[in-house]
């Protein structure tokens, strides 16, 4: 079941208290339209019913697939405690995220049936490569599609506006999953966050050995 509370605002333009529809959890099994929110990364989304003064807001929330088997838990800027799995989600995969831009690769590398670990792995690969070319000391990659035999992924370059999108093919997410494999990697407990961090430290332990 997804859950919501509402909340009263006041719009900072024009004054009027109104509601503001909040989610401290999202089932996407009984609201597919939540799912296609948060794809749209719109489920922060607030309007003006008055004078249309448009905000985003910020807020912790689970995010639970039951038929693919995931719960991820969003928390803005990383901060606060993530919430203790239940005993319900116990055998999901769980992840912790801090923005609903992540939330979004979580839910499409998850329903393309692929690991996000070994996709982090292949993120590092590509990143090196990418803050070369353009010369950025921090580039921010995201999974975006499966095509054919490769994959593609939006690539946000410091000082551009819109993000780049570059291929890396199947073959070198398929050895991310080989080093996964040569070093037993076992998903942490509780909600983990997966993300270039742990792709580093994946990379050097597999160096290491
Ligand atoms: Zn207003």
């Amino acid at each position: 079941m997804s859950t919501e509370i509402m909340k009263d605002i006041i719009c900072p333009q024009c004054g009027v208290s109104q509601k503001y529809r909040l989610y401290t959890s999202i089932n996407a099994r009984e609201n597919p339209e939540l799912k296609r929110m948060a794809l749209e990364e719109t489920v922060f989304d607030w309007r003006c019913g008055r004078c249309s003064y448009f905000a985003a807001m910020a807020y912790p929330f689970l995010y639970m697939d039951p038929d693919a088997r995931y719960v991820i838990c969003v928390t803005p800027g990383g901060s606060g405690q993530p919430a203790e799995p239940t005993e319900a989600v116990k055998d999901f995969v769980k992840r912790r995220v801090k923005n609903l831009a992540e939330l979004k690769e979580k839910l499409l590398i998850f329903d393309n049936g692929l690991d996000d670990v070994a996709v982090e792995v292949v993120k590092n690969a590509l990143c090196t490569i990418i803050k070369s070319k353009y010369e950025a000391k921090r580039v921010h990659a995201y999974f975006s599609r499966i095509q054919e035999d490769s994959m593609e992924f939006a690539i946000f370059v410091p000082g551009r506006p819109n993000p780049v999108y570059h291929s890396t093919r199947l073959e070198v997410y398929k050895q991310s999953q080989e080093v996964l494999r040569a070093l037993d990697f076992m998903d942490p407990p509780g909600f983990a966050v997966v993300d270039a961090r742990l792709a580093k430290s994946i990379l050097e332990q597999y160096q290491a050995t």
